[in-house]
């Protein structure tokens, strides 16, 4: 498994730097080349492989347009490509999940799998109504990055050791030499990000390098319910990732507050330009309402929630051999767009990189993650199932007369899920609210069950000895 590590330029010369966003505005017409001919199903969604479409480019001359050196535009396509067929892929994912909603047939679900897998949808009415929904054709916009293949950069350390990266530049034997902020050299292929007069060095190393893959996982089965104040709370009751709200919520106060001041200033100087005074509005522009500033405060601030996020998950996985969790990478229908308002991208971001380090660290340390349906866990009472009631951090039970801690109790039911006969992963929310009550109502009716598992009285009840086992 391959983690993403980034080195920072250090000082660069401003003309190494434009001469690089250059380079990589040139690449990005490749890219856009790459999205407009090849972005369809008939391009990648037909097997086209970046082999082939080089040799036609090379055929007919399509890449001296672009003013870039061979392996330059090469390993762009390539990189394309990828972005393209992922793209295709994320897709297909939404289309699995309406297969799954849509029949419970097996036979029939394997049929559309298959055809979907096999890139045979079109003749499906269903399939291709779905693809024509959740695929979107795609556009290029990347113009700020440069793909360097592993054989074409270099490094080397000065005298006072500091660390240069070489990479080639618009001219041949030209390479451009850039100075790193950190002391481990990056290997393998590169991409280099140009952004703000910084250049960002993202590669790849291999996970079972790092420390933390060593560390042995536990040997229980815990649940994990994902929460704001922190980020993950357990079944047993132990809580992990406890600033991660306090990071959140002042990133949230400090942006609302940086852009009521910028907005401000823009308005200052909107005025000024009016009035005629374009050296003041420009003064504005350049010196207070920059991005460079505000780009380098928001990477360092998502670099701290990941790693609040990630060594919740260690925690977890210290005691777990298996993770249960719901699946957080499912979108929810009738929220697909999050609008401006702030607060809900950071939560629909923390999200997901929640779900990355579940993932992640579960692989790496090699406990098992388990997805199960969430629906009204966060509501049901774990002990009798009944819907209860929250009032802050708690949830009130009347039957059982208790008040538990709202997260604990619903990362218990998330436990509770993986074992359940009638609840899947994908049972419809309003099959799982029905299926819980069922379970109650028995209770009331005072079926007689000696379990007090509710999932166990609900299969006895069903079974077919049923009549037997209640005539007394
Ligand atoms: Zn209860």
């Amino acid at each position: 498994m391959k983690i993403t590590r980034i080195a920072y330029s250090t000082r660069l010369n401003p003309g190494k730097y434009a001469a690089l966003a250059e380079q990589a505005r040139r690449l990005g017409r490749v890219r856009s080349e790459m999205w407009q001919r090849y972005g369809s199903f008939a391009g990648v969604g037909s097997g086209l492989t970046d082999r082939q479409v080089r040799d036609r480019w090379l055929a007919d001359g399509t890449h001296v347009q672009f003013g870039v050196l061979a392996n330059a535009w090469k390993e762009t396509v390539r990189d394309a490509m990828g972005d393209i067929a992922a793209n295709l892929a994320s897709a297909k994912v939404e289309v699995r999940r309406a297969i799954t909603r849509r029949t419970t047939d097996p036979v029939e679900r394997t049929r559309m799998f298959t055809a979907l897998k096999a890139d045979q949808w079109a003749q499906d009415p269903f399939l291709a109504r779905q693809m024509r929904k959740h695929w979107k054709r795609g556009r290029n916009r990347t113009h700020d990055q440069i793909v360097v293949r592993a054989d074409k950069h270099n490094t080397g350390s000065d005298g006072r050791g500091r660390l240069w990266l070489a990479v080639p530049g618009l001219e041949r034997r030209k390479m451009v030499r850039i100075p790193l902020s950190s002391t481990v050299a990056p290997t393998g292929t590169l991409r280099l990000i140009l952004r703000g007069g910084r250049v960002e060095v993202h590669y790849q190393i291999d996970a079972s390098l790092m420390r933390s893959s060593q560390r042995p996982c536990g040997d229980a089965t815990i649940g994990v319910d994902k929460g704001y104040t922190e980020a993950l709370t357990d079944s047993d009751g132990g809580r992990h990732g406890c600033g991660l709200g306090e990071l959140l919520s002042s990133e949230s106060d400090r942006l609302k507050e940086r852009n009521r001041r910028r907005a401000k200033l823009r308005s200052i100087a909107n005025t000024a330009a009016l009035r005629g005074d374009h050296q003041k509005a420009h003064r504005i522009m350049a010196n207070n309402l920059g991005t460079v500033k505000r780009d380098r405060q928001a990477v360092r601030h998502r670099a701290r929630v990941r790693t609040e996020i990630f060594t919740a998950v260690h925690r977890v996985v210290d005691n777990a051999a298996t993770v249960v969790a719901e699946d957080l990478t499912r979108r929810f229908a009738g929220r697909t767009t999050l609008g401006k308002n702030m607060n809900r991208r950071l939560a629909a971001w923390t999200k997901g990189v929640t779900a990355e380090a579940l993932t992640n660290v579960s692989e790496r340390r090699g406990s098992a993650l388990v997805h199960v349906n969430a629906a009204y866990t966060s509501q049901a009472c774990h002990r009798c199932g009944r819907l209860g009631r929250r009032t802050g951090d708690g949830l009130h039970c009347t039957p059982c007369g208790v008040v538990w801690q709202a997260d604990v109790n619903a990362a218990i039911n998330i436990l509770q899920r993986a074992g359940d006969p009638d609840i899947a992963l994908h049972t419809p929310h309003h099959k799982v609210k029905q299926i819980l009550q069922d379970r109650t109502d028995r209770h009331r009716t005072r079926l007689p069950v000696q379990d007090s598992s509710p999932a166990l009285a609900e299969r006895r009840a069903n079974h077919p000895n049923r009549s037997t086992m209640s005539n007394q």
